[in-house]
């Protein structure tokens, strides 16, 4: 997969150098570069925001150096990724389709935001995404967590697939409680079924967690979770 970040902030991305998504970067599965908005600026104090049509507070980025940072790595084939506060809430299911595209662009927006008629017009499809109802300064560390839920999902970057299928929201539902040794811990002992080696103990065990861990902490998740896939898992379980 190709990614291309754009912000004025380059040094921000300095993270994606390290751990898996570093690793993922030195095998070749994730091609990532970051630009400097400012190079697609042609005046001596290299600008790249003005003042707000309309009046109100704070600056808004100017359309003419986006428009030129896109034309020079973008194609109509890419998709432009835009974290905003007014996006729609990024979830693991857009991490899936993100995760399949062959080449993402992401324009990190300062100040008050990105111009809109840049976004309105751009030659490439175009996803305005939110890391949740708060404002953040940029668009930096939103993309750097869009590139942490993306990257994990690529095949070959995870030693073991299977922690993704088992994982909060792959099926819609929360993981249950992990533990790992000493058994017995500062008066705390791992639940007994965990030590049982009855796979299907566990696994039973494991679903009724996930189930009432999500019906207790995320209502929200738990009444959108189809009820026949409820009974029918649990039967096979
Ligand atoms: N004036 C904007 C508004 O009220 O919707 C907020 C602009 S914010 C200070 C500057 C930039 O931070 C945004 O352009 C966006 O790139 C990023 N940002 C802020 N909050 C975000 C969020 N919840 N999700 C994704 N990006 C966000």
């Amino acid at each position: 997969m190709r990614v291309d970040i754009i912000s004025i902030f380059p040094d921000y991305f300095s993270p994606l150098d390290l751990s898996l998504i570093g690793k993922a970067r030195g095998t070749g599965l994730l091609d990532l570069s970051v630009h400097d908005l400012r190079t697609w600026t042609s005046d001596v104090h290299r600008t790249v925001d003005d003042s707000p049509y309309g009046g109100g507070p704070g600056m808004v980025m100017r359309p003419e150096p986006w428009a030129a940072a896109f034309s020079a790595v973008a194609s109509p084939s890419s998709l432009l990724v835009v974290p905003s506060p007014v996006g729609k809430p990024f979830t693991q299911a857009d991490a899936a389709a993100l995760a399949a595209q062959e080449h993402l662009v992401f324009a990190c927006g300062r100040y008050e935001g990105i111009d809109q008629r840049v976004l309105d017009s751009a030659p490439m499809p175009v996803r305005e995404v939110s890391l949740g109802d708060y404002v953040l300064f940029g668009g930096e560390v939103a993309v750097i967590v869009i590139m942490e839920a993306i990257t994990r999902l690529l095949p070959g970057v995870l030693g073991n697939a299977d922690s993704l299928t088992e994982e909060s929201h792959s099926d819609g539902l929360l993981e249950a409680p992990v533990y790992t040794k000493p058994a017995s811990w500062d008066g705390l002992d791992v639940p007994e079924v965990l030590r049982s080696g009855d796979h299907g103990k566990i696994a039973r065990w494991r679903r009724e967690q996930s189930l009432l861990r999500t019906a207790t902490r995320r209502p929200d998740l738990f009444e959108a979770y189809p009820p026949e896939k409820i009974g029918k898992l649990d039967r096979a379980a």
